[in-house]
C-alpha cells in the first residue's frame, strides 16, 4: 500500500471546516474532527453491507487518534451498537461512557490476571488462542451463578498473528466441552489483503472462514474490516468491523475515495522570514533558499506525528495555494516556502497552514511521506488542540448531550 506513490484520484472531498485562527492561540497545531462526516461515513458503510449485516465501529488507538470517546458517541448516535478496541485500557475508557445497549469487544483478549476487570466492566474479550480460551473458561467457572461469560472467538485464516490455528480449531471441535461456561457471541477472523481486491488470499481466507464457522453453530460471524466491506457480500457475514474508513482514509486505494473527509490538520505560523541572500534552511542545511524567497516556520514537528521522512516531500496549503515543505522536519518545527502566496493575502504569525485539508487529504500526505493513512492518524500527537465539530446525528444529539458541538477531548 505504500508504493508506488498513489495520490487521491477523483473529486475533492467536501471540506472539513477550518479552525478559527484565533482559537487555541497556544497550540502549535489544531486538529478539527468533523463528527457529522464521521457519522455519515458509518451510515455509508452500513448501506453498503448486505441486508441483515450489522456495521460495527473500531475505535482502538484513541479512535485512530481522533479522540475515542467523542468518536464512539458520534458513532452511537449514528446507530452503531458494536464497538471494537484493541486493549483492556481502551475498553475501560470508552465502555462506561456508552449506553447499556452497546457492546465493546477487546480484540487482544485478556492478558493473564485481567479477566475480572473484563467482567466488571462488561467488556467482551476476543479469545485468540486456546490459552486465552482456557483462562476465560476457568474464570467463568470460578464465578458460578454468574451468567455464562460472553466472548468472541478469533480463528486465524491466513494472518498468522492472532487467532486459533487450524490445529487448535480441530482440537476444539473434537472437545467442545472446552467452551463450557463461555457464551460465544461472535466468531471472527481478519483479512490480510483486503485492500488488494485481486489478491488470491482474499478468496482463500473467505473459504477458510466459512469452513471454520460450523464449529460454532448459530454464532454470528465477522470478517470484514474497512476494505473488506468493499470486497462484496461474501465477506460481510453478520457484523462488519470497519475502522480507518470511518475516519476518512480511502479503503479502496488507487480508486476514488468513497468516504468523506473527517479531519483537518492545521499548523500555526510562528514566524515569517524574508530571505535576503541565498541561505540554507534547517538541520543538515539540506535545502537552499534563493534570495527573495519567504519561509514560514510553523509549530508542528515529528514529535506531533509529522513523519521526519516527509522532509522535503509534502505540501502545505495557504488557502488554495500549495506551499512546499522545505528542509528537514524537526521535533517541534517545520518550514514552508511561501514565496508563491499572493502578496494580497500575506501570511502572518498566528495564521494556520493546512497540513491535511481540502487540497491535501490524509492519504496524500501519507503517500508522500512513504506511509499509510492509518499511521498518520494514530500518531497524531497530544499537543494538537483537538476540536470536535458537529454532533454525529442532528436531531438525536439534542436529547443525547455528550460530546460534539465544539467539545475538546483531552487525550
Ligand atoms: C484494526 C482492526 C480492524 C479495523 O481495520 P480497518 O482496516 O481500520 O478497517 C478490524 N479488525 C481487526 C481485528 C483489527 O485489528
Amino acid at each position: 500500500m505504500t508504493s508506488p506513490l498513489r495520490l487521491s484520484p477523483g473529486p475533492l472531498p467536501a471540506a472539513v471546516p477550518a479552525a478559527d485562527a484565533l482559537a487555541d492561540p497556544r497550540a502549535g497545531g489544531i486538529l478539527t474532527v468533523d463528527l457529522d462526516a464521521l457519522a455519515g461515513n458509518w451510515r455509508r458503510l452500513q448501506a453498503r453491507l448486505k441486508p441483515g449485516t450489522e456495521c460495527g465501529g473500531v475505535v482502538k488507538a484513541n479512535g485512530y487518534g481522533l479522540g475515542a470517546v467523542s468518536v464512539a458517541h458520534a458513532l452511537y448516535r449514528a446507530g452503531c451498537r458494536t464497538f471494537f478496541v484493541a486493549q483492556l485500557e481502551e475498553g475501560l475508557r470508552v465502555a462506561p461512557t456508552l449506553p447499556a445497549d452497546s457492546r465493546v469487544f477487546v480484540l487482544s483478549g485478556p492478558t493473564p490476571g485481567t479477566e475480572p476487570e473484563f467482567s466488571a466492566a462488561r467488556l467482551i474479550p476476543v479469545l485468540n488462542s486456546r490459552e486465552q480460551i482456557d483462562r476465560w473458561a476457568a474464570h467463568a467457572r470460578g464465578h458460578p451463578g454468574d451468567q455464562a461469560a460472553p466472548a468472541a472467538i478469533h480463528v486465524d485464516t491466513g494472518m498468522t498473528r492472532l487467532g486459533l490455528s487450524d490445529a487448535e480449531l480441530a482440537a476444539l471441535r473434537a472437545d467442545p466441552g472446552v467452551l463450557d461456561g463461555i457464551a460465544v457471541r461472535l466468531v471472527m477472523s481478519h483479512l490480510a489483503c483486503a485492500d488488494e481486491p485481486g489478491h488470491p488470499l482474499n478468496a482463500a481466507q473467505i473459504a477458510a472462514f466459512d469452513a471454520a464457522r460450523p464449529a460454532f453453530p448459530g454464532v454470528p460471524g465477522s470478517l470484514a474490516n474497512s476494505s473488506g466491506v468493499f470486497l462484496g457480500p461474501a465477506t460481510h457475514h453478520d457484523v462488519a468491523r470497519p475502522g480507518v474508513a470511518l475516519y476518512g482514509v480511502n479503503p479502496t486505494p488507487g480508486r476514488p475515495n468513497p468516504m468523506a473527509a473527517v479531519i483537518r490538520l492545521q499548523a500555526r505560523v510562528l514566524q515569517v522570514r524574508h530571505v535576503d541572500a541565498p541561505a540554507t534552511v534547517g538541520y543538515g542545511a539540506c535545502h537552499r533558499s534563493a534570495a527573495g524567497s519567504r519561509i514560514a516556520t510553523v509549530g508542528v514537528g515529528y514529535a506531533d506525528g509529522l513523519p521526519r521522512a516527509s522532509s522535503g516531500l509534502i505540501m502545505g496549503y495557504v488557502g488554495a495555494t500549495p506551499v512546499p515543505l522545505v528542509g528537514r522536519v524537526s521535533m517541534d518545527l517545520v518550514t514552508f516556502d511561501i514565496t508563491s502566496v499572493p502578496a494580497e493575502t500575506p501570511v502572518r504569525p498566528g495564521d494556520l497552514i493546512d497540513l491535511i485539508g481540502p487540497f491535501n487529504p490524509v492519504d496524500d500526505l501519507a503517500a508522500r511521506a512513504g506511509t499509510i493513512g492509518y499511521e498518520i492518524l494514530t500518531t497524531l500527537g497530544p499537543r494538537f488542540a483537538r476540536h470536535h465539530v458537529g454532533t454525529g446525528w442532528g436531531p438525536a444529539a439534542a436529547a443525547g448531550g455528550g460530546t460534539g458541538g465544539g467539545a475538546t477531548e483531552r487525550t
